[in-house]
């Protein structure tokens, strides 16, 4: 069986995955507040635990692998959308949540096994909080129920902080009922106009944390393998998650290994309104991106590490996808090399997955490619030969500027150039029409135009 190695946040090293339940892989990821179209940063873990499932899919087999991902349908971002609209919260939530799936399902993210609503676990928010209380972890003050982080010795071992260093460096919440400044919150008091549920401490909502750790439970467990989500999460949702969790069922383990991806930039900067930069994965499908592009782009880069998307990126992965959709057509289903599975089991190496396809293609070893292919979620044939794989202008210009030199050639009976020209159009793949006219060119399945630079 191919060994698993994953950085665990929590111990800053690879660790070699050992399941709890080798028959029953479980994996959380934090997914999305549902009150927006899904920015292209908030699709970069999507596809990074995507492809994880599907290694995981893989090496355990697809009915031993159990993947759990949230959608947050309670939170003031989304309470506030609704006030600003005028439109009801169940409407706004529901509407993003389609949207959601239908972009991330045009990126190649298979569903997961569960995908609950905090709205639908309140009541066991409400145990678990009633049981930290008990354990003297949290306390009701000024109508809220707060988590006391002095109670938690480990508080901060995730992302390697003291209490003292965090409220030095944290924008904290300070309010005059909390104990400890860095105290947070795990239930509130709700207004009449806002959604509220009936608590032991009143009518009120959850803060965000504690939906996390009680969903996590329901589904997975008290103790599971893997959970995920973006590096911007580890402090202070994910520390939040643990201090409860660990609380709550001292004996149990929580998450064994804590993965993070790091953050998404475009063109060199960071994502963001003000710098005008800022898009959704609808805008890029909309303008014609397919979202097999998208996703090659994103697993061309290691998740821990920033990626930045590029227009530039996107033109290359789609000319690779498009080679080696024409390379593949036809070819037998196969199984991903070794030295593929290599790459994806440490540490969930894509970028140097997606090498081994390069030389696979290179070889013209098509099983392994489509098998590499169908790992990585590009197991859509139909969907990549569809792909046209644009062509740079510069590399346009230049087979314009070769069609014209031919002519010419031709007209002054220099055929050994016309035929030096004919040449380098076999070579990089490039197929002649020749009519009354003018001569016209379209990519054959061997496009290349990297050939066309050295044949000059
Ligand atoms: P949110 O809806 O803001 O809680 O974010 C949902 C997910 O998107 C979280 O896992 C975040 O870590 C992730 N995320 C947000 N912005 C980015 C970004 N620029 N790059 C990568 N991941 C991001
Ligand atoms: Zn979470």
């Amino acid at each position: 069986m191919v060994e698993i190695r994953l950085h665990n946040t929590k111990s800053r090293k690879k660790e070699l995955l050992r399941p709890l339940d080798p028959g029953n892989v479980r994996m959380y990821v934090c997914g999305p507040t549902v009150y927006d179209r899904a920015h292209l940063g908030n699709a970069r873990p999507v596809v990074v635990f995507d492809t994880l499932y599907r290694l995981l899919r893989h090496v355990y087999g697809a009915d031993h692998v159990t993947y759990v991902r949230n959608f947050t349908d309670v939170d003031d971002k989304i309470i506030a959308r609704a006030e600003q609209s005028g439109r009801p919260i169940e409407q706004i939530t529901s509407e993003t949540t389609e949207w959601f799936l239908q972009d991330m399902a045009a990126l190649g993210a298979l569903e997961p096994d569960h995908m609950p609503r905090a709205t639908a676990h309140i009541a066991q928010m409400i145990a678990m909080i009633g049981d930290l209380i008990a354990g003297g972890h949290a306390y009701e003050a000024g109508g809220h129920v707060l988590f006391a982080v002095e109670s938690y010795k480990d508080y901060g071992a995730l992302s390697g902080r003291s209490v003292e260093d965090m409220i030095a460096g944290a924008r904290v919440e300070v309010a005059p009922y909390k104990r400890n400044p860095m105290d947070f919150v795990l239930w509130k008091p709700s207004g009449e106009d806002q959604p509220g549920w009936d608590s032991p401490w009143g009518r009120g909502r959850p803060g965000w944390h504690i939906e996390c750790s009680a969903m996590a439970r329901e589904l997975l467990g008290d103790s599971f393998d893997i959970h995920g989500g973006g590096n911007d999460l580890m402090f202070p949702h994910h520390e939040n998650e643990i201090a409860q969790s660990k609380c709550a069922h001292p004996e149990s383990d929580f998450a064994r290994i804590w993965m993070h991806n790091e953050m998404l930039q475009v063109e060199g900067r960071k994502m963001s309104k003000s710098l005008g930069n800022f898009f959704t994965v609808r805008d890029l499908l909309d303008q014609g991106v397919p979202g097999e592009v998208i996703r090659f782009v994103f697993l061309s880069t290691h998740y821990r590490k920033p990626m930045d998307w590029t227009a530039e990126k996107a033109r290359e992965a789609e000319a690779t996808l498009a080679k080696w959709a024409a390379l593949v057509a036809g070819a037998e289903a196969g199984e991903p090399s070794p030295p593929f599975l290599e790459e994806m089991a440490n540490d969930l190496n894509t970028h140097g997955a997606i090498a081994e396809l390069h030389r696979a293609a290179k070889n013209h070893d098509t099983r392994a490619l489509r098998g590499g292919l169908e790992l990585l979620g590009f197991g859509d044939l139909s969907q990549l030969a569809a792909l046209k794989g644009e062509v740079a202008p510069e590399d346009e210009a230049r087979i314009s500027a070769l069609l014209d030199e031919r002519a010419h050639a031709r007209a002054a009976r220099d055929f050994a150039r016309a035929d030096q020209i004919r040449d380098i159009f076999a070579a990089a793949g490039i197929v002649v029409m020749d009519a009354k006219d003018g001569a016209s060119w379209e990519k054959g399945p061997d496009f290349d135009p990297s050939k066309l630079e050295a044949l000059k």
